[in-house]
């Protein structure tokens, strides 16, 4: 799945068991946290290795990463949980598949190809349209609740959304790892992927401002 797919998947998730356990999560960090088990890409581009949907895919790290987490923070890290194991659980394993599941304990790749069912490519139809609903349910859940607000405070927590822009939202957008631009290929999809980058963009532009013109005054205690 793109990350348009897993970013939305995780919000609405987020959103929902946010509200069945009476806590109200970060928005950026919801989505930031469902692109996360991607970061294999970009060490895949820089040494050369081939670890995608390998260990950063495993529910057993994901869960070992959140033990202390859900111990210190309890139900309020449900939600972010949820986010990170919504991406190899729900988005990659019906899309594309080959998920190394229980990494370290097997290598044995998992997905809904590999028990038996048809193999759904990423740039299959299936897969665009159902991006593209999530996508939608996403937007109006972030405008019913007023929570595309957030992209438009100055609040330090929103410069992580610098990883997503960086890692995945920009370079797929362009064509890497693919072979063209969905610009070109899904454009579409390729316009969700600009409205979250523009919603990023924003949030990171304004919060770096307000934390130049608090370091200028040296006075970052409000920030
Ligand atoms: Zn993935």
């Amino acid at each position: 799945m793109f990350a348009v797919g897993h970013m939305s998947l995780a919000y609405l998730l987020g959103k929902g068991s946010g509200k069945l356990v009476g806590v109200k999560p970060n928005v950026a960090l919801l989505m930031v946290v469902s692109i996360l088990p991607d970061i294999d890409i970009v060490f895949d581009f820089l040494t050369g290795s081939q670890i995608h949907r390998g260990p950063t895919h495993s529910i057993i790290v994901a869960f070992l990463a959140f033990i202390p987490l859900l111990i210190i923070y309890r139900k309020k890290a449900i939600p972010y949980f949820l986010a990170l194991i919504s991406h190899p659980l729900i988005g990659d394993f019906f899309i594309g598949g080959h998920l190394q599941l229980f990494w370290p304990l097997s290598t044995t790749e998992f997905g809904l190809h590999e028990l038996g069912y048809l193999f759904i490519d990423i740039f299959s139809p299936i897969n665009i349209t159902l991006e593209l609903i999530l996508f939608v349910f996403a937007m109006l859940v972030l405008y019913k609740s007023k929570d595309w607000k957030v992209f438009f405070k100055a609040d330090r927590t929103n410069l992580i959304l610098i990883i997503p822009v960086a890692t995945v939202l920009l370079p797929s957008t362009v064509g890497y790892p693919f072979t063209e631009s969905l610009l070109l290929s899904e454009p579409l999809l390729a316009l969700a992927h600009l409205v979250y980058l523009a919603l990023f963009v924003i949030a990171i532009l304004k919060s770096l401002s307000l934390l130049y013109k608090r370091l200028a005054k040296h006075d970052t205690s409000q920030f």
